[in-house]
Order: structure tokens, then C-alpha cells, then sequence
């Protein structure tokens, strides 16, 4: 049998794509969800179309989830277009496209304003708003850093090795050797989400492991944790 495509029919709103790729599968077939309307489905060569749409429609409910999901991501896609609304801190600003020969990004009152030579320019925009995003980042989160360690004096800590950087999948990081990377998105958030992350990892370098002790020392630290945790689950990690 050959690869082939048929669209499926979700409950009453969603269609999607089928792609049925024959593979030298034996026994068990693998669903992929790859895009906000297209469902990849290797199978072996013996297992009919009725069947694969028979097992695609007891997953519907796990289908419908992963769509869910990418169509989310996709519309925190953004165009980097005049009014268009993005997140600093918690609150949302309004993008203010300004031409000017210098290259200059401000905030004033409830707007992110992006000055430069071509404002029709969305990768050009997006590179400096990204860089004020960076630069804020690392100001805001190392001040931040600098001030919660002194709670940890205490614990006679070596002053550790911190890094703002791109983590795909986390919000915070702290290996076996005491260094700490923190998520450079989380200046989008409210502060008690830059300060629970710091706080987090800080006491991972008191107990590496998420062991009783280190929720101990989290209570004491953080008592809010479980709320400020819930609110970068729904941000995706
Ligand atoms: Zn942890």
C-alpha cells in the first residue's frame, strides 16, 4: 500500500488531514499531531484505513488536545505590526512604530515603542524588540538575583554562576555544579515569576533533587509557590 491523505471530522468544529505513511511498523501504529490541521499516522502495511480511523477516533479527545495546543502557539505568533499588544512584566503594551534614523526601544505609559529607519520592516523590528527584550532580561533578572541571594546567605552558598538565556523547555535550571540558567522569556511575566524561578533554583543548590527538603526550603522561601508555579504551567512549561 502507498501513503495517502483523507481528512477526518473531529466532534461537530474541527477537520484535519490524515496522512497515512506505510512504514515497516510490525505490529503498532504512531500518531503525530505536526500541524494545526494535519495528522501524520505511520502504520504497518496490514493494518486497514478502518481500522486506523477507528483507533484515530478513540484518540479524538488526545487529538483534539495537541490541536488545541499548536493552534495556541500560533496565535502567540506575532506579526511585530503597528498596535499590535505585547507583554512586558505582566502587563500588556501596545506596539508603537516609529521612523527615525536612530534604532531605540522605550516604553512610556502603555506603549512599547520601536523607533527605526524602516518600521515596514517585521524582521527588523522584531531583532531590536527581541534585544530590548534580551537586555531587560538580563538587567532586571540579575538585579533580582542579586537581591533574593542575600536570604541564602545563610547556607554559607558560593555566589553561583547565573546565565538570562533561551531554554526551550524550562523556566530555570541548576546543574550539579551549582550553575543556574534562568529563561530569558520570563521578562514577559509578573515579577513573582522572575522571583519564584530564582528562588527555585537557588534552593536546588541547597538539595539538587525536588525531595521533601527542598519543598521545605521552598516554604520557607516562597511560600506562594504553588500558585506562581500554576501560572508558568498555563504559560506552557
Ligand atoms: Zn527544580
Amino acid at each position: 500500500m502507498t501513503d495517502k491523505t483523507s481528512v477526518i471530522k473531529l466532534g461537530n468544529d474541527t477537520t484535519a488531514s490524515i496522512k497515512i505513511k506505510r512504514t515497516k511498523r510490525k505490529h503498532t501504529i504512531g500518531i503525530s499531531v505536526k500541524d494545526i490541521n494535519l495528522i501524520v499516522v505511520s502504520s504497518p502495511n496490514h493494518i486497514s484505513d478502518e481500522v486506523i480511523f477507528n483507533i484515530l477516533k478513540e484518540k479524538e479527545r488526545w487529538i483534539r488536545n495537541k490541536l488545541e495546543y499548536i493552534k495556541k502557539k500560533q496565535s502567540n505568533n506575532k506579526l511585530f505590526k503597528q498596535g499590535e499588544i505585547h507583554p512586558y512584566l505582566g502587563k500588556d503594551y501596545t506596539l508603537q512604530l516609529v521612523k527615525s534614523d536612530n534604532a531605540l526601544v522605550e516604553i512610556f505609559d502603555c506603549n512599547l515603542i520601536v523607533s527605526c529607519i524602516n518600521t515596514d520592516n517585521e524582521l527588523l523590528v522584531r531583532h531590536l524588540l527581541y534585544n530590548w527584550y534580551y537586555n531587560q532580561a538580563r538587567k532586571i533578572i540579575s538585579e533580582r538575583a542579586f537581591i533574593i541571594f542575600s536570604e541564602f546567605n545563610q547556607y554559607s552558598l558560593s555566589v553561583p554562576e547565573i546565565s538570562i538565556c533561551s531554554m526551550k523547555n524550562k523556566w530555570g535550571q541548576c546543574s550539579a555544579r551549582g550553575i543556574i540558567k534562568i529563561n530569558k522569556d520570563l521578562i514577559k511575566y509578573d515579577p513573582k515569576c522572575i522571583d519564584y524561578v530564582i528562588i527555585h533554583e537557588f534552593c536546588h543548590l541547597i538539595e539538587l533533587n525536588h525531595s521533601k527538603k527542598f519543598y521545605n526550603l521552598l516554604d520557607r522561601h516562597y511560600p506562594a509557590w504553588k500558585s506562581v508555579r500554576s501560572i508558568l504551567k498555563a504559560k506552557g512549561h
